[in-house]
């Protein structure tokens, strides 16, 4: 027997390996085309394919609970139970494409990151700088074979989910036209309760006070909204109408508890203007907020933006958003803040919870310049409705209204608990659309 034949057959087992790790130790694959967001659902559905799960490190891990999904602040799934290395730990996974991510949202600095037992991206390479050592890290590219693999095993997944493909998909692979009629109804429809909450509580107190109120909401970084909407209620419109901007924004510091005392020329205008801080203290939370998110600049933008409000709420829709970004700047400089008050997005969400609804109730809003209303960042709900009605992402819409339409189907249908894909009306040929609108 030739010598390559027989050492062929006993080297054919580390072949297998060679050949194996060709395929994990690949370079970051450039067709990743996912977010955080899709990684997120591949945890939740441990969409593996089976895959042996290993750590950088070669350390091997089972899940035995992947966690529960958090759509709030903090850790991506909490409640973990794993197995890494043989030993059983319980805790919270976070999950990000880039491992450094990780340093870039400076989780190491923040408590609520402090029970991670798990740090899973996509991309094995580069390192965190500040992953603390104790959190062990996953990169899935070095475990899945291929993104688009991925993305199969999802769908796959989804479809057992509910024991075979939605019955919507089938639906609608047959009838686009009618899909995008119901995504745009939906989308209409969801601006038209936001109106009607708007106009409900405009009968129980002053129009102008309850936008005041709902900006102030709205600028509140999600664990702040509850100390926004007390401190606009304790700080009526009423009261600040007599001061100019500054003041205003040195009252409700100061009242909220954020102003302190060496910030000589606001404490002084706050003094001037008579208006006595709470007995009650403002619980505020600080906890992994981004400076850009911080109370202060929060409420410098929305002082800007009440300030320009008349000009506001003539401005056409589709330059809104640029306009409440811009009316934003009006404190920036002097008060020393670098970075823009308002960003894209914020404005883009004030504009479609509070501007279109306001100016709805006012009857200052054509209906036909809603097909403009401007997008937002595509959240999981968006994109997890759009990918059971189409099955792909391709298509997902980029207009606002559209992106509206789906978290109303989201809400009313697929995240609907009382509601089976079975007898869901949307997988049925029945809708009564017969027009565009
Ligand atoms: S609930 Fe309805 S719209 Fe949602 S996936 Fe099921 S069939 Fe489709």
């Amino acid at each position: 027997m030739d010598f390559r034949d027989a050492l062929s057959d006993v080297a054919a087992p580390y072949q297998e390996l060679l050949k194996a790790s060709a395929q994990v130790c690949q370079e970051p694959s450039a067709s990743f085309g996912g977010d955080e967001q899709v990684l997120q659902l591949i945890w939740q559905m441990q969409a593996f394919e089976g895959a042996a799960l290993v750590l950088v490190d070669g350390t091997p891990v089972e899940v035995i609970e992947p966690g529960r999904w958090n759509h709030a602040d903090g850790p991506d799934f909490c409640d973990a139970v794993l197995l890494i290395g043989g030993e059983l730990r319980r805790g919270n996974v976070e999950i990000h494409v880039r491992p450094a991510d990780w340093d870039q949202h400076q989780h190491t600095n923040d408590p609520a990151y402090g029970g991670i037992i798990l740090h899973v991206t996509w991309f094995a390479n580069p390192p965190a700088k500040t992953l603390p050592k104790r959190v062990p890290h996953l990169a899935l590219e070095r475990v899945l074979s291929s993104y688009a693999d991925v993305q199969a095993a999802l769908q796959r997944l989804e479809g057992q989910h509910t024991g075979r493909a939605h019955p919507c998909l089938n639906r609608f692979q047959q009838e686009p036209l009618a899909l995008d009629r119901i995504v745009v109804a939906a989308g209409y429809h969801r601006l038209l309760a936001k109106t009607y909450r708007f106009v409900e509580q405009a009968e129980a107190a002053n129009t102008a006070q309850v936008f005041y109120e709902g900006l102030m909401t709205t600028m509140g970084y999600r664990r702040n909204t509850e100390p926004f909407k007390r401190l606009a209620k304790e700080v009526p419109l009423k009261v600040l109408e007599p001061f100019s901007s500054k003041t205003r924004f040195a009252v409700l510091a100061r009242i909220a508890g954020l102003l302190k005392e060496d910030q000589r020329e606001l404490w002084d205008l706050w003094w001037e203007s008579g208006l006595q801080p709470s007995l009650q203290p403002y619980h505020w939370d600080f906890t992994g907020l981004r400076p850009q998110n911080h109370p202060l600049k929060r409420l410098a933008g929305c002082l800007g933006v009440l300030h320009h409000l008349p000009t506001l709420l003539e401005t056409p829709l589709a330059d809104l958003p640029k306009a409440i970004s811009k009316a934003a700047e009006l404190l920036r400089t002097e008060l020393g803040y670098k970075t823009a008050l308002i960003g894209k997005q914020r404005a883009a969400t004030v504009t479609t919870n509070l501007f279109v609804p306001y100016r709805l109730a006012l009857g200052t809003l054509p209906t036909s310049q809603l097909s403009v209303l401007p997008s937002e960042d595509i959240s999981m709900p968006m994109r997890d409705t759009w990918m059971r009605l189409t099955g792909s992402e391709d298509g997902l819409p980029t207009d606002g209204l559209r992106q509206q339409g789906l978290l109303q189907i989201y809400a009313d249908f697929c995240h609907n608990p009382n509601l089976m894909c079975e007898t869901c009306p949307l997988g049925r040929g029945s809708e009564p659309l017969t027009s565009e609108s």
